[in-house]
């Protein structure tokens, strides 16, 4: 790979020699019986990466930010409370999109570098009913790392669907979707599954499949 600059962000990466004989493979109708197959077998492996046998997994053709919008377009009408727990650039991207949507947001931004406290999203929680609530599972612009699983509890127990962008963390933090009660789990192709841009990946519970 001479001549080939060495990008050095959490993605597009660099792509280990599998993907890249992959990439060079004639290609195959998107209706043929093989290509049915490919696809169903990685809807599979989706369910093995975010450790969730139970939830409906999605691979629609755009980007991570696309995925963010899926959940948006499909989970909030207007005037649905949102609550956005964001640690840095990739959080206020959540409320511009679900504001788009005509949802009424409250953001508690972090201080830079910090985490927003769990006091403060229960306090929020327990004051006024949301629909749902974003984190920013690691948030690239910072690269902070929230841990998801007590806001996952606190979501459950106020009723409110939890969707975590973890476009810079799926594959590479761990995931236990199910165990930790995430309903949307969401990422794109090109960071840390470590294959081309152009897939929004999705991860969808039960209960956010009802909404
Ligand atoms: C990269 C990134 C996105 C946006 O993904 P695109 O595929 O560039 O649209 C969203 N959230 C986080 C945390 C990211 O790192």
């Amino acid at each position: 790979m001479k001549g080939r600059k060495l990008l050095m962000i959490p993605g597009p990466i660099e792509f280990e020699p599998e993907v890249l004989q992959a990439m060079g493979m004639a290609t195959t109708s998107h209706v043929a019986p093989n290509f049915i197959e490919v696809f169903g077998h990685s809807l599979e492996l989706m369910r093995e990466v975010w450790k969730s046998p139970n939830c409906q997994p999605f691979i629609v053709a755009g980007t991570g930010t696309l995925a963010m919008d899926m959940a948006a377009a499909n989970l909030i009408e207007e005037k649905d409370r949102v609550l956005v727990i964001s640690s840095g650039y990739f959080g206020k991207r959540f409320k511009d999109i679900l504001d788009r949507y005509g949802a009424k947001t409250t953001i508690l931004e972090a201080p830079l570098g910090e985490v927003v406290p769990l006091e403060a999203i229960e306090k929020e929680l327990k004051a006024k009913q949301y629909k749902a609530l974003t984190i920013t599972h690691v948030d690239t612009s910072t690269g902070i790392l929230v841990d998801p699983k007590p806001i996952a509890k606190l979501a459950q127990k106020y009723n409110t669907i939890s969707i975590l962008d973890g476009v810079c963390s799926v594959a590479g933090e761990a995931i236990n979707q199910d165990e930790w009660g995430l309903d949307v789990v969401l990422t794109g192709s090109q960071k840390a599954i470590g294959v081309p841009p152009g897939l929004a990946l999705l991860m969808v519970s039960e209960k956010a499949m009802g909404v």
